[in-house]
């Protein structure tokens, strides 16, 4: 994630709406993909901060009203549209109802994290299947709370649901004691849920031979006795060796989705600290990447350590989970010619 910069020099960061110290509105322009000043030309209509841009923009419906996004959209001739929605924002087909207290700043938390996994995406150009392309599965978000029915985050046919308690600081802290993870946050589920519908994308149908080389057969057992077992058993005692989590020996399905969703936060991480950009992470080896990441993660996590707080960046990656980043990795790289 890179910062840039407002008209006034003041650093700008990716959630900004506002430059604090000269008061122009800012929003993250679709044509740079830089969070950048917003200077006014009239009639609810800016152009792009950034230097070397200045496309014609206007703010989505969700900034402008809503207060949950920062996107722009583009204006090449005509009048705004009050009721237009940014490219992230038309991906998302179910919002909470706003009725209800508190579910306006969680699905604001949502949008947020949402927005900062998809500019990972975006920085590795993975295709995304929306409306109008011909990309397919289509990406749907669904942010959905808990009410007759219970509402289970997760992945199905494109369509990923968040349930709205992981925007609770207290409900996600709970679970993630309960199921024993070393994270669990917002935009690791997008990262997680991504890599089950970059494995429908980009497996299903092209290359189950090699996925089952290295993440076994995800035809035996079938995912619901795997589910069972899991629950009833936990994890193998020595998963360490050869998953990157516990959960990742439920399934291969999981294994992949928790590999994918590593393999981003690998990504992010680097690309953040400035030491390889995420346009060029996808033509490089793997093995650097891991060398690199191993380096920023040592550091950080010793800043952790100092805080009190939890470890970043897992200490040794074993063999058999390199292998699977990097046959990730290769998918990625691949993934320009669907
Ligand atoms: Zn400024
Ligand atoms: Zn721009
Ligand atoms: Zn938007
Ligand atoms: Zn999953």
């Amino acid at each position: 994630m890179k910062t840039s910069h407002c008209h006034c020099g003041n650093r700008l960061f990716f959630e900004n709406t506002l430059c604090v110290r000269c008061g122009l509105e800012t929003g993250l322009c679709p044509e740079c993909y830089f969070v950048t000043s917003l200077i006014p030309l009239g009639d609810g209509l800016f152009r792009c901060g950034h230097a070397d841009c200045g496309s014609r923009v206007q703010k989505c419906y969700n900034f402008n009203v809503e207060n949950v996004c920062n996107g722009l959209i583009p204006v090449n001739g005509g009048d705004m549209n009050e009721w237009a929605l940014c490219a992230e924002c038309r991906l998302t087909r179910v919002i909470p109802n706003l009725s209800v207290p508190g579910n306006r700043e969680k699905w604001r938390l949502i949008e947020v994290a949402k927005r900062r996994v998809l500019y990972t995406v975006h920085a590795l150009g993975l295709p995304i299947g929306r409306p109008g392309n011909t990309i397919h599965p289509k990406l749907i978000f669904e942010f959905k709370a808990d009410e007759d029915v219970p509402v289970y985050t997760g992945h199905a046919g494109g369509v990923i649901t968040i349930n709205l308690n992981e925007a609770d600081d207290v409900e996600r802290e709970r679970n993630r004691v309960a199921f024993g993870e070393p994270h669990r946050t917002l935009v690791g589920h997008f990262r997680h849920e991504l890599g089950h519908y970059y494995w429908d994308m980009l497996v299903r149908g092209r290359c189950e031979p090699a996925f089952r080389d290295l993440f076994a057969d995800e035809r035996s057992p079938s995912y619901e006795d795997a589910k069972v077992r899991y629950y009833m058993y936990g994890p193998p005692p020595d998963w360490q060796g050869r998953f990157i989590s516990a959960y990742a020996t439920m399934h291969p399905w999981e294994d992949f989705a928790e590999t994918f969703g590593a393999y981003l936060d690998m990504v992010a991480i680097l690309d953040t600290a400035s030491s390889l950009p995420g346009e060029q992470l996808r033509n490089i080896d793997c093995a650097k990447m891991l060398a690199s990441y191993q380096q920023v993660g040592i550091l950080v996590n010793e800043l952790n350590r100092e805080m009190g707080i939890q470890d970043l960046v897992p200490e040794v990656f074993t063999g058999n989970v390199i292998d699977k980043l990097t046959f990730v990795h290769r998918l990625i790289a691949k993934s320009s010619l669907i």
